[in-house]
């Protein structure tokens, strides 16, 4: 079976988000028939919607996987559940939010799953991660993501430094 380049991206605005990516992604590098290949910054980013919750943090993983789409999307969903994910409020708070980015060159469009997915020429904190991650990449239908960065919204990403250890023992 041949294995495809998937971007995921991650965030999350609720106890430790950081921690939470952190936790995530070494979800997503034990999957099985997955590679974990590269994982961006981490950003911090004002919320879309709602503006009554924390600020997010986000940030994106490339893999190489050899699950379908769908596939790679239930898991993202069980991982989401792993971390006590709960489906309350449209774009509020959420501890774990895992999004199919872009799945090789494909274009999908099921009930399910869109991808690329449907917001991302408008998010910063999703473009910039990949961006880092992969400066030349663009959508399947030619556009490039550095052109897109330059004219989507701004949602004040501030990057975030690695995430100290805390010393042991503490103090
Ligand atoms: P947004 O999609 O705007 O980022 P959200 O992440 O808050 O919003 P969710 O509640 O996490 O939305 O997901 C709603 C549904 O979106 C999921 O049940 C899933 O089936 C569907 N979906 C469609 N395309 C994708 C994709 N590319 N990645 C993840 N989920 C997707
Ligand atoms: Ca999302
Ligand atoms: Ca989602």
């Amino acid at each position: 079976m041949t294995a495809t380049d998937a971007f995921v991206g991650l965030g999350s605005n609720m106890a430790d988000p950081s921690a939470q990516l952190a936790g995530a992604v070494a979800r997503l590098a034990a999957l099985p028939g997955t590679t974990l290949l590269a994982q961006s910054p981490f950003y911090r980013s004002k919320p879309v919607g709602p503006q009554d919750q924390p600020d997010f943090v986000n940030g994106v993983v490339w893999l190489s996987t050899e699950l379908t789409a769908l596939e790679l999307l239930d898991q993202l969903q069980a991982i989401e559940q792993a971390h006590g994910r709960e489906r309350t409020q449209h774009w509020g708070p959420r501890t774990l939010d895992l999004d199919l980015l872009l799945y090789g060159d494909e274009t999908i469009s099921e009930e399910r799953l869109t991808v690329p997915h449907a917001e991302l020429a408008n998010r910063d904190f999703v473009l910039q991660p990949l961006l880092d991650l992969d400066p030349h990449r663009r959508l399947p239908d030619g556009r490039s993501l550095a052109h897109l960065r330059q004219h989507c919204p701004d949602n004040s990403l501030q990057k975030l430094n690695p995430v100290a250890r805390t010393p042991f023992p503490p103090g």
